[in-house]
């Protein structure tokens, strides 16, 4: 029968096995990330609704129709906070710079981020309304090197990661002045067509004609692919050349995709996503850009950004690797519920002398049967197992062990077995 208790359509529980891939992403995001001098930052789940209208825009999907909203209980005004449940990471962290003074702050800014985001979108495989991102912002005067740093650094973490040849998608967006020409150029050409929009189509083309990139209807694609854009002005041209040039010095792959336009409204210049054959219909790994004047909408100084977000679910979907580090795991069984005190013991040394090791005891008290055969399944179908297994090895406890203060363990693949002096269990290079 069906528990009573179930999660909420587009939330999942993710039991250790994949926990742990989770977390090994974060440890090597953390790694790549600081060695070119990003810090991680930590900001609010929830935020007020307006950062986002503000920021993401008011048209855009996310804020129209994806946002959880609620009511925070009125405080001592009468009113309550319109609260929302963050929709994606790029907004806060600026908002939090802005909170706490940008003025005296040293440039570059480096930050990196990770964790929950939420979206009310139709849950489907690669889909979820409680997903995951790592993000990286760069706050920098705009430049093709900043840019090129932060894509470089991406394609290292991808390749870290074990996603197989990323390739990345790039485009210009131009000046704020030329997208509006762009924003023109489409109403002018699609108006005359808009019947053959849906309502949803239609009002994009009416307030914000750049959002019709992202329908998913196909009337709408076919008209925005057919579509004559108008040409980057020269300077922004000049940037995104040099922005490639930097890329192929690097050896960073990349394509240019000209009708490449993110889902929200903040960016400028330079945008990017990076998509995985491996992954279904919602292939897209990551997505990001250049925002120029974010900083300054948010009522902070003129600054510009840089930064991506990855979908850390499609991430590790699309890895053909597994990023966890492989452990050596000690399978320590007592024979009988006598041997738990030395049993404990053991496993405390084992511990202590292997700090890389996962030191398991078998709780069973029944035998070396049992114990044998788990660490026989944990040796063989590996998937079954939290970490990820570099070899096994049982240690066995009886009465022998126990009043000569040794320790016998056998290697589960090789059938090696050595006794050794719990103090020692190391010394002398490998046990077994
Ligand atoms: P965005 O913040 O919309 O630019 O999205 C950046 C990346 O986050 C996307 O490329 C996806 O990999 C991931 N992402 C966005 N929305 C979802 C979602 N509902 N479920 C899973 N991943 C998502």
């Amino acid at each position: 029968v069906k528990p009573r208790y179930q999660s909420v359509p587009g939330t999942r529980d993710l039991f250790p096995a994949l926990a742990e891939r989770y977390a090994a992403t974060e440890r090597i995001a953390r790694e790549v990330f600081q060695s070119y001098g990003y810090g991680e930052i930590r900001t609010p789940i929830f935020e007020h609704r307006e950062l986002f209208a503000r920021s993401v825009g008011e048209t855009t999907d996310i804020v129209h129709k994806e946002m959880y909203e609620f009511e925070d209980r009125a405080g001592a005004s009468g009113a309550g906070a319109r609260l929302v449940l963050r929709p994606e990471s790029t907004a806060s962290v600026v908002r939090a710079l802005v909170q706490r003074g940008l003025q005296e702050v040293p440039l570059p800014i480096r930050l990196w981020y990770a964790g929950p985001h939420f979206r009310r979108e139709r849950p489907q495989k690669g889909r979820y309304r409680e997903f995951r991102q790592i993000g990286v912002e760069l706050f920098a005067p705009p430049s093709p090197a900043a840019d090129a740093e932060v894509l470089t650094m991406l394609h290292r973490f991808l390749t870290a990661v074990g996603v197989p040849e990323p390739v990345l998608k790039i485009n210009s967006l131009g000046t704020p002045v030329w997208r509006k020409r762009l924003a023109d150029a489409l109403r002018e050409q699609l108006l005359p067509r808009a019947s053959d929009l849906g309502e949803d189509d239609r009002r994009r083309l009416d307030v914000n004609p750049l959002r019709l990139f992202d329908s998913k209807d196909a009337a709408a694609q076919r008209l925005v692919a057919a579509a004559k854009l108008p040409a980057l002005d020269d300077a922004a041209r000049q940037y995104h050349d040099e922005l490639l040039g930097l890329l192929a010095a690097a050896g960073v792959p990349f394509v240019e995709e000209p009708r490449l336009v993110r889902g929200l409204d903040y960016y400028t210049m330079t945008v990017f996503e990076v998509t995985s054959e491996r992954l279904g219909a919602q292939n897209a790994i990551l997505g990001g850009g250049r925002y120029d004047e974010l900083v300054a909408d948010l009522g902070g100084p003129v600054l510009s950004g840089m930064g991506f977000a990855i979908g850390q679910d499609r991430l590790i979907d699309a890895a053909t690797g597994d990023p966890r580090e492989a452990k050596t795991v000690f399978w320590v069984v007592p024979m009988s519920p006598a041997e738990f005190e030395y049993g404990l013991k053991a496993c405390s040394e084992l511990r202590r002398q292997y700090p890389e090791a996962v030191v398991e005891l078998d709780l069973s008290g029944r035998g070396f049967k049992k114990g044998v055969a788990r660490a026989a399944q944990i040796a063989d179908s590996p998937e079954t197992y939290a970490f990820k297994v570099a070899d096994v090895r049982v240690a066995f406890i009886g009465p022998d062990e126990r009043a000569s203060g040794s320790l016998k363990i056998r290697d589960v693949k090789t059938r090696e077995e050595r006794t050794a002096p719990l103090s020692e269990l190391r010394a002398g290079g490998r046990v077994p």
